[in-house]
Order: C-alpha cells, then sequence, then structure tokens
C-alpha cells in the first residue's frame, strides 16, 4: 500500500449486523466509540444487550439448521472466503483507515501489516478447508468405522481491541470454514472495522446468520452471549480475568466449549553469545514498543546477561530513541496512540508502582503529545527490575520495557520461566546446542531463537499456563471449531 495520506470516510458503519440486517439495538441504547489520537467521537454504536444477542443467536442457529452453509461442498465454502478476501483486499485502504482511526494505530502499520496479515489468515483458511480429512477405523469384517469433524453449531466469539481485524479473522475463518455459525462481539473500543467486514461477507453473498456482529459492553453483550444456552463454544481473546469468567458462565449455562487465548509477560533473551547485537536491540525495542506496547506476545521483560547488559542496554535506548510517538494517520508515524485514557491512565498507574518499587527509569515514562487531546505516552525502559516486582510479573500493555540482568543461561531459564504466563519467549544466541536447550525448556506456547514475533498463519498461536488453552492459526484452528463423530456401518 501506498505512503499517500489516508483518505477520511464519509460515513463509519454504525450498526449492528444480524441476518441480513444492520440494527439498531433493540433499547436503542447506544456506546461511543472515540478516536484515542485526539480524545474525540468519532460515532456511537448499538449497544447492545440481552434481546439483541437472542436475536443474533437465533438468526445464527437458523442457519445453521438450514444447512445451506453447513452443507456446502467445503470447496465451496472455501471459494466463498477467498471472494470476502478479495472484496477486503478491495477495500483495503478503507479498513485501514477505520482501523487506524478507531484505535489510534499507524495508518502505515494497519496498511502493511494488520490488512495483509489478515487477508492472509482468510485466504489460508479458503484454501485448506477441502484438505481437512477424516478418518478410517481398523474396523473389522462387516463394519466400516470412519470419523468425521462435525461443525459445533453456533459460535460465539469475543475479540479485544489491539489488533481488532486480526483477532477477529482468526476466530471467523476457520469457524465458518468449518460450517458454523458465528455470532462476534468485538471490542466496545474498536468496532469498525469488523462491521464493514461483516457487510462486506453479506455482499460477496456469505449467507446471512452465517457472521452476525453485535456491538456492546462485555458486562452486558459479552455477558448475554456467553451465558446463552444456544451458543456451543465461546472463543475469546482477552485478559486473564475475563478468560476465568467465561469458564464460569460457560458451567453456569449449558458447559459450552471455551477456548482462551489471553495475556503474557514473554521473556526476550539475550546471551552474551548473541551473533549479531544491534539486531537483536532492534527486535528487543520493537518486540516491546509494536503496537504502543498492546500486544499480548510483547517482548515485555528483557532479560539480558550481565556481561554485555550496559552495552546492549544502551543499544534498545539508542533505538527506542528513535520511536517517537506521532500522528496514527500520518504515514510516517512509526508509534500512535494507545486505545483509550483508561488504558493510559493504567499504564502510568504502573510506570508510578514501578518508580516505587525501585526500577531504575532510563527511557520515558510519561503522556506525550497533549496538546493533540489524545492518548499518547513515550516509548519507557526500566533497568535492574526485579523478576518478583510488579512490574515483572503483571501484564501493563503498554509501551514498557522491564530489562532484568542474569549471570548464566540456567539463570536465565529460571527467570524466563518463573513467570504465571506461558505465551511468548525468544532467545538470542550463536550456539546451535543452547538454541535447542532453549526451545526445549522454555514454558511457553510460541519459541522465537534469533528473531522476535516470528507470526505466520501456518503456525500455531497460543499459549501454556495462565496465558490460556486452544489454538488459534494453523489447521489446529479448524478443529478447535468441530466435534469428532465416529460412525460404523455394519453390513454383510
Ligand atoms: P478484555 O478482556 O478487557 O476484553 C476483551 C473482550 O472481552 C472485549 O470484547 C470485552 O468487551 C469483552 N468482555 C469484557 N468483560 C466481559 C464479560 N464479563 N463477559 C464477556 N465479555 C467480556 O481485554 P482487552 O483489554 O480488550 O484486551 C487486552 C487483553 O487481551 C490483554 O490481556 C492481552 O494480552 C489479551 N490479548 C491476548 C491475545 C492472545 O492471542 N493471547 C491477543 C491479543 C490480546
Amino acid at each position: 500500500m501506498s505512503n499517500q495520506a489516508p483518505v477520511l470516510p464519509k460515513s463509519l458503519p454504525g450498526a449492528a449486523i444480524i441476518g441480513e440486517a444492520a440494527l439498531a439495538a433493540s433499547d436503542g441504547a447506544t456506546l461511543e466509540t472515540v478516536n484515542p489520537a485526539t480524545g474525540r467521537r468519532l460515532g456511537l454504536l448499538p449497544a447492545c444487550d440481552v434481546a439483541d444477542v437472542d436475536k443474533a443467536v437465533a438468526a445464527a442457529r437458523a442457519t445453521f439448521e438450514a444447512g445451506h452453509w453447513r452443507n456446502l461442498a467445503p470447496r465451496a465454502r472455501g471459494r466463498m472466503l477467498l471472494k470476502l478476501a478479495d472484496a477486503m483486499e478491495a477495500h483495503a485502504e478503507e479498513l485501514a483507515v477505520l482501523e487506524t482511526l478507531d484505535s489510534g494505530k499507524p495508518i502505515s502499520d494497519t496498511r502493511a501489516i494488520d490488512l495483509p496479515l489478515t487477508i492472509t489468515s482468510l485466504r489460508y483458511y479458503g484454501e485448506t478447508v477441502d484438505k481437512i480429512y477424516g478418518e478410517v477405523g481398523p474396523g473389522g469384517h462387516g463394519k466400516l468405522s470412519y470419523a468425521v469433524h462435525d461443525p459445533l453449531g453456533v459460535i460465539g466469539a469475543i475479540v479485544p481491541w489491539n489488533f481488532p481485524l486480526l483477532m477477529a479473522m482468526w476466530k471467523i475463518a476457520p469457524a465458518i470454514a468449518m460450517g458454523n455459525s458465528m455470532v462476534l462481539k468485538p471490542s466496545e473500543l474498536t468496532s469498525l472495522s469488523i462491521l464493514r467486514v461483516a457487510e462486506l461477507a453479506l455482499e460477496v453473498g456469505i449467507p446471512a446468520g452465517v457472521l452476525n456482529v453485535i456491538t456492546g459492553y462485555g458486562h452486558t453483550a459479552g455477558a448475554a452471549l456467553a451465558l446463552h444456552n444456544d451458543v456451543d463454544m465461546i472463543t475469546f481473546t482477552g485478559s486473564g480475568p475475563v478468560g476465568r469468567q467465561l469458564m464460569r458462565y460457560s458451567a453456569d449455562s449449558n458447559l459450552k466449549r471455551v477456548s482462551l487465548e489471553l495475556g503474557g509477560k514473554s521473556p526476550h533473551i539475550v546471551l552474551a553469545d548473541a551473533p549479531d547485537l544491534d539486531a537483536a536491540a532492534e527486535a528487543a525495542a520493537w518486540g516491546i514498543f509494536y503496537n504502543q506496547g498492546q500486544v499480548c506476545t510483547a517482548g515485555s521483560r528483557l532479560l539480558v546477561q550481565r556481561e554485555i547488559h550496559d552495552d546492549f542496554v544502551a543499544r534498545v535506548i539508542k533505538v527506542a530513541e528513535t520511536i517517537v510517538p506521532g500522528d496514527p494517520l500520518d504515514p510516517a508515524t512509526r508509534l500512535g496512540a494507545v486505545v483509550s485514557e483508561k488504558q493510559m491512565q493504567s499504564v502510568l498507574t504502573r510506570i508510578a508502582r514501578a518508580q516505587q518499587d525501585g526500577a531504575g527509569l532510563r527511557l520515558g515514562g510519561a503522556q506525550v503529545r497533549k496538546d493533540s487531546g489524545g492518548y499518547f505516552l513515550s516509548p519507557t525502559v526500566f533497568d535492574t527490575v526485579s523478576n518478583d516486582s510488579a512490574l515483572a510479573r503483571e501484564e501493563v500493555f503498554g509501551p514498557v520495557l522491564a530489562v532484568i540482568p542474569f549471570d548464566t543461561p540456567d539463570d536465565a531459564l529460571r527467570l524466563a520461566n518463573d513467570t504465571d504466563y506461558g505465551l511468548a519467549s525468544g532467545v538470542w544466541t550463536g550456539n546451535v546446542n543452547t538454541a535447542h536447550r532453549f526451545a526445549r525448556d522454555l514454558r511457553a506456547g510460541m519459541v522465537w531463537v534469533n528473531g522476535w514475533d516470528a507470526c505466520d498463519v501456518t503456525m500455531p498461536f497460543g499459549g501454556f499456563k495462565q496465558s490460556g488453552f486452544g489454538r488459534d492459526r494453523s489447521l489446529h484452528a479448524l478443529y478447535k471449531y468441530a466435534d469428532l463423530k465416529s460412525v460404523t456401518i455394519s453390513f454383510s
């Protein structure tokens, strides 16, 4: 995509998509969506609640039972996904602008990362769904036993605001590819882009009711969806406390399946034998500051071997100083606004706490660009952080790096694994034996060696420990949205 100044849309999506209708909330309630770069209102959206969730689930159920989506040949469903991907590509600039306005992400990122990754994810599932096989069992004479992957039915998806389109598509694409219908609730902070995608889905001919999008708050619309007795699964990306709540909702309703992609406190380890300290410093800085630090896999704990510590931290700071917050709509901007005033205040509170706890503030630590009315934070680096401190243990979800020195590779492994989380992890080393040892011993769903955030839709994405369970991306995500059915036919 271009370096042109973005063209602002004449109108914004403003209705929930239920079946083929664009609807307001039944009781007329609305919520305000705000541009984080200016603090000003972008528009009003329906604040859906129980009655609207009932309507959306009924629409999804009706389509599922009618069978005209789930009984389509997988290849035909796949073709519809590919058509939607083409439509998204044709509207990529419009979607990138919506994403930037709503989330505060730089347009350079939404153009070059969010939209291409989202479209690639959709294409991947469009292309793979006709390559999913069942199994034939040993059976025996006069018996044919086979197992098939049956769609689950109605999937409820609840997603966060940090990658509004991408997190949604990691769920929508595999779920509907497998023949399910879906009701998706985006974050109340960032609903615009996925509403537009739901409109495009109808335009390309994906049957009404396959993809319903309800806007609204978590404690109302989200809870109603997760408590609904006609929803077969909740697939979630978001915070740990809400993940726990969703498991309670499941237990209190119909024991729907629950898949959780939660937070992280990912260790990024740099050993003294790292092959390229400049590359590692670049990765360490962008590993925390990319997307304003609002990344579940952010390398928020930087573990540096003591003998290179001073030199390496200086290199990281040199990179960080070049990462300057700016207007997200300016194509030259690489660091935008954090998503909301509440999120900014939460990050500032954690920065203040880290200082009280004795961490050494080396860079940043404050709100910047206040005149804009928006929520901008400077890249922040704390050095000599204790792994027992709140800064090292709790997710900040902002541009705040905690540097933790260590002496030996064993110390690094112990510190890296001493966390409640287990989402991502990484190590820089020039020793192949060390690389394999860390890959084996790091307790995390993803390990990156000599790189950070080496993400691809072909590989599973998800966490160990309190980072959740279930996987997005890869073929594993398709199976997540299906039940296994065993069939035995007896004959003579
Ligand atoms: P959040 O948990 O506050 O909200 C996520 C979604 O849950 C939103 O749509 C929200 O409206 C909804 N929600 C809130 N309360 C609810 C309730 N009681 N019932 C049902 N739904 C409810 O998270 P967030 O602040 O939007 O996102 C940040 C979090 O997401 C971080 O913890 C981050 O690590 C995590 N995250 C994880 C991944 C991953 O793949 N592991 C990816 C991105 C973000």
